[in-house]
């Protein structure tokens, strides 16, 4: 049973003296809620990971459009790679700084993920005949040595153990879309475009734009 205390304030500044410092009820309530929007965001993130990939064909076949459309291109994924080496844990797929002073969080976008997928290292034959596109890797920063598994969209048949490409390959390609998502931001800090009215989308309304694009088309 949980039990509640009233402390007046001659009591709160006793204890203050006393240098007793117990949480109050709103900070429990307030770490509380952190908690759970931290839990909130992880299912959101898995959630839309799970739907990113039950439509990679559809994605895969707007490649080209996405990547000119802005409000596509720039539709926040990165919750879709997965990567980790030996003594660096997770690779990180945001990035956190400092634009004019405000603290600004970009991560990998969708514009940026089918970049990263046209390049040799993140592409492998699928035994369907199609390409399958690796979604996660792991290995060590030392040696170079790498496992990485991977996804067809067209046979939904999950590769796992890729073993022939070096690390740093996988690293180095996050790490150059990172870098010019933050010199995008930044720049539009400097120019001032920054916070100023784009259209937004997210990835489930892209998915449903292309789905009724493309029934319209068969039509
Ligand atoms: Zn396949």
């Amino acid at each position: 049973m949980a039990v509640k205390i009233q402390e007046g304030f001659a009591l709160f500044s006793k204890r203050m003296d006393a240098k007793a410092f117990i949480e109050g009820e709103d900070e429990s309530l307030d770490n509380m809620e952190s908690q759970k929007m931290v839990e909130i965001n992880k299912e959101r993130d898995e959630r839309k990971r799970k739907l990113l990939f039950d439509n990679l064909d559809l994605i895969m076949r707007h490649r080209d459009e996405i990547m000119k459309t802005p409000r596509y291109a720039k539709i926040d994924v990165h919750y879709a790679l997965r990567g980790g080496g030996a003594y660096i844990g997770p690779i990180a797929m945001q990035r956190r700084f400092s634009a004019a002073g405000v603290p600004v969080t970009v991560g990998v976008t969708l514009g940026s993920l089918l970049g990263i997928w046209g390049s040799a290292t993140y592409k492998v034959d699928c035994s369907c005949g199609n390409t399958a596109y690796i979604r996660s890797f792991g290995g060590s920063p030392l040696t170079g040595m790498s496992v990485a598994g991977a996804i067809c969209p067209h046979c939904k048949n999950e590769i796992h153990g890729i073993r022939s490409r070096p690390f740093g390959d996988y690293v180095r390609q996050v790490q150059n879309a990172l870098d010019s998502e933050v010199a995008e931001v930044s720049q539009a800090f400097i120019s001032g475009t920054f916070g100023k009215v784009r259209e937004l989308c997210s990835l489930e309304k892209m998915i449903s734009e292309l789905k009724l694009r493309e029934y319209r088309e068969k039509q």
